[in-house]
């Protein structure tokens, strides 16, 4: 006996990666049931379903060729066929070759048909179906194990036959410099490890990256006994779902075609029809197709996607997997087994996924019909929209009075972008992450917003995607859920209520565990965010007020001292009266204000023009404000002079804010509405700073007359000096909330501004399994957290914990946050949801 050794090299590049099979972080992907496909398989077998007989190779296994023969030998003694020997012509035995990954990865790794066929066997069949298999298995043997042009071969005529083949032979020889191999083991080995190596072609790993799949293994290899869907007509191929994948509707839902191979329907060869006419067709095949898919989705107990293969009227299944579904269908499908008796409502809430809940509330794009793609970049704040581009303030103000929708791109937004974000419908940036100012501001607004748009240029008036150039004006479409941008107009669907997900919302409502506030920098903000009925407001960034078209200009005259008598007033009163807005919409509510954070100079105006503008309207040069903005620009901004550090070097300001903050509750509180006030203080580093600050606050409250008025003072965790001495502020503080945005960019030292790249560079080798703004990095900001809370529950064990970054939006982070004894979150508006039933998933 030949014993062949395979060229392992391949295999001890995965095994030096994580021990684990596979680590997938997205949820719906972890099936509640056997997760690859070879598992799918010999889960049918077992329930009785007819599958084409077949054996796995597991992707660890060093492979010699005695594992396949064994695997030979048994599809031989299963199937009653014969392997390598031509003389047994259509009756030999003929393998699909294809791989098996936990995570259903449709077209992304390469699988070959027909393997084993020579010409030897057609001659003796002498079949068309035969010669036409043979011909296929050359073309596809060509391209993926000989990296032959696949336009090097023409198209198969209609009847294949004998001289096509020999024709086809020649090619091959041509290209590969060898002929085609008529060896059935040969052409099986060289299938093998074909799809083995496929796990590191692009397209499967721009997938990994894009599923969140962690590059940490390989496939398994199945190889199946064929059965011919193309060999008379009475044969045929289709995929069906066992729901309507769109609504989630109980029918049978999918299409086939007569006298065709999976792979003609996937290349387009052939049209396939609605599956509804194979009962006109092939009626007992249909009645079988019809009883085994149910039978199938009783027993895995979710919407099944399954692949069926006709050979002379006997009806095969091939594969079946979980379905893709729209989150609409999945809420019903879930539903419908409630109904159904299947599954009570914990259950099914249990399985509800909460990945792309934030689709339900948002524009979508019904149809991309006449669109163009145009780039792809972050999606950082969901839904779609279509407007005309514009780049600066002007523009944006423009075509806003004309009735137009806008997309404001800019190469970054700063906070004096601030009127132009307001007024848009959508934005775009040539760079930033999860937690830039755009995104952050776009996702308490529920504006779609991409980031880190590849290609993109964004220049004065105009715009340039990858060499392309658009001028302001131009009509776009943005997907701020896909991250995708297109050239045009789009049809968009807005949703309107969904009662099925208010099921979900009621049921968890009784479990919650977790109190969910919403980050709401202004009344508008607090009023988009009301129906999603949150606990009150745990996150109002101050500055977000002055940004405001009526503060911005008396702020900036304030920063650059021009009548700072009257700007500081002036300011003050319109923050008093932005309170008091809010106070007497959250009537009693709980209002948590954070004092201003960010470094002074990202007041001033960021463009010359801007400059000028502002100039004009103090009635001073130009160059006194470069003076004093060259005089506050600092190198290291981030770290620079921000909110404690600008609260005790310029006390002033947080004076002008506790004031209009007292004034407003004593006002508000004697119209007879409750006040529910936190003030709270950024950026802090020591317990001294939060003590002195706190102290100035005691100072100014004695002012006031605050009785009857809720009113505390608590302290944000956003740098790792601060964690580590948490215990020392819960001595002193009242309550305290983990900024993870800035506590991950200090603990990792990665900037969450510009740094999107490099992330999404160490997502796509595995260095990162999930974008660290988005979803907690455990390992290290979750471990500082961690010992943080144990500190502060050593001092008090009831101490109120709270969080306000992007993670409080995240189910996995939430999931952390609440195994360390954090009960309150605060998020943006339209992750609420998510929130919410994150909540009540930790609990159950
Ligand atoms: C944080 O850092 O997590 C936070 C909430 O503050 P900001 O995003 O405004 O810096
Ligand atoms: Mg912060």
């Amino acid at each position: 006996k030949l014993m062949v050794c395979i060229d392992i090299s391949f295999l001890n590049h995965f095994l030096s990666f994580s021990q684990e099979k596979f680590a997938c972080l997205d949820e719906t992907k972890l099936n509640i049931f056997p997760a690859s496909k070879a598992e799918h398989l010999k889960a049918l077998e077992k329930l009785g379903v007819p599958v084409p007989f077949f054996f796995v190779v597991p992707y660890a296994q060093l492979l010699f060729f005695k594992d396949l023969q064994e695997g030979l030998l048994k599809l031989q003694s299963e199937s009653g066929k014969v392997w390598n020997d031509k003389n047994s012509g259509e009756h030999g035995l003929f393998v699909s070759v294809r791989s098996s990954f936990s995570v259903s990865m449709p077209g992304m790794l390469d699988s070959l048909l027909n393997v084993g066929l020579t010409f030897g066997h057609a001659l003796e069949g002498n079949q068309e179906y035969l010669w036409r298999n043979y011909i296929k298995l050359m073309c596809n043997y060509g391209e993926l194990v000989e990296k032959i042009d696949k336009n090097r071969f023409p198209k198969i005529s209609e009847h294949a036959t004998q001289q096509e083949a020999l024709k086809f032979e020649k090619i091959f020889e041509q290209y590969a410099g060898h002929p085609f191999p008529q060896d059935s083991n040969e052409q099986l080995i060289k299938a093998f490890l074909m799809v083995k190596n496929s796990w590191e072609n692009p397209r499967a790993k721009i997938y990994r990256f894009h599923e969140n799949i962690v590059y940490s293994s390989g496939v398994d290899v199945i190889v199946q006994m064929m059965v011919f869907g193309n060999l008379d007509r009475l044969s045929g191929t289709g995929i069906v779902f066992t729901r309507n994948p769109s609504t989630g509707k109980k029918e049978l839902f999918g299409e086939y075609s007569i006298q065709a191979q999976g792979e003609d329907l996937v290349s387009g060869v052939t049209t396939p029809g609605p599956i509804a006419l194979l009962e006109n067709e092939l009626p007992h095949a249909y009645q079988t197709l019809k009883d085994l898919s149910e039978k199938i989705e009783d027993f895995f107990m979710d919407m099944q996607d399954i692949e069926f293969t006709i050979e002379k009227e006997k009806l095969w299944i091939l594969q079946t997997r979980p379905g893709k579904r729209t989150k609409i269908a999945e809420l019903n499908i879930l539903l419908q087994y409630v109904e159904e008796g299947r599954l009570n409502m914990k259950e099914a809430f249990q399985r509800l996924s909460l990945k792309g809940l934030e689709q339900l509330h948002h524009p979508y794009l019904e149809s991309l019909e006449g669109l163009e793609i145009l780039g792809k970049g972050l999606g950082v704040s969901p839904g779609a929209v279509s407007g005309v581009l514009a780049t600066c303030k002007e523009t944006v103000d423009f075509f806003v009075k004309e009735g137009k929708n806008v997309i404001f791109a800019a190469q970054e937004t700063h906070c004096d972008d601030i009127a132009s974000i307001l007024k848009a419908s959508g934005v775009i940036t040539s760079t930033g992450g999860m937690t830039c100012h755009g995104a952050v501001v776009t996702r308490g607004l529920g504006k779609p917003c991409v980031t880190s748009v590849q290609g993109l240029q964004v220049c004065q008036h105009s715009v340039i995607f990858s060499n392309r150039t658009f001028l302001e004006g131009d009509f776009i479409t943005i997907d701020g859920t896909t991250g995708e941008i297109w050239k045009g107009i789009g049809i968009l669907t807005t949703p309107t209520e969904c009662p099925n997900l208010k099921k979900f919302l009621d049921f968890a409502q009784h479990h919650n565990a977790i109190k969910i506030y919403v980050n709401a920098d202004t009344s508008q903000d607090w009023q988009s965010a009301a129906p999603f009925l949150p606990h009150g407001i745990g996150l109002c960034r101050s500055e977000h007020m002055f940004f405001q078209d009526t503060h911005l200009p008396w702020f900036q005259a304030w920063i650059l001292g021009i009548q700072k008598e009257k700007s500081s007033v002036i300011i003050r009163d319109l923050q008093e009266e932005d309170y008091k807005n809010l106070f007497r919409l959250l009537r009693g509510k709980r209002l948590t204000v954070r004092l201003l954070d960010p470094p002074l100079h990202e007041f001033l105006p960021s463009s010359l023009e801007a400059e000028k503008i502002l100039a004009q309207k103090l009635e001073i040069s130009v160059d006194v404000i470069k003076q004093i903005a060259s005089e506050l620009r600092e190198k290291n901004p981030m770290l620079g002079k921000r909110g404690a550090r600008l609260g005790l070097t310029r006390p002033e300001i947080y004076d002008l804010q506790i004031h209009a903050l007292f004034k407003a509750s004593e006002h508000v509180y004697k119209e007879g509405i409750s006040v529910n006030l936190g003030i709270m203080i950024p950026f802090v580093m020591t317990p001294e700073e939060f003590v002195f600050i706190k102290n100035r606050i005691f100072q100014s409250s004695l002012q006031y007359n605050l009785s009857g008025i809720d009113w505390n003072v608590g302290v944000m965790i956003e740098v790792p000096s601060a964690a580590i001495q948490a215990s020392f502020f819960a001595q002193e503080a009242d309550f305290i909330c983990f900024g993870t945005n800035d506590l991950t960019q200090m603990t990792l030292g990665i900037s969450r501004d510009d740094t999107a790249g490099v992330i999404k560079h160490y997502q796509s080798v595995g260095i990162f399994s999930q974008d660290p703004f988005q979803s907690i990095h455990q390992s290290s900001v979750g471990k500082i957290i961690s010992f943080a809370c144990e500190s502060i529950f050593k001092v008090n064990p009831n101490f109120p914990l709270s969080v306000c970054g992007e993670h409080g939006g995240d189910p996995e982070s939430i999931k952390f946050f609440y195994s360390l004894g954090i009960r309150e979150i605060s998020c943006s508006a339209y992750r609420i949801t998510q929130a919410k039933l994150s909540g009540a998933k930790v609990t159950l």
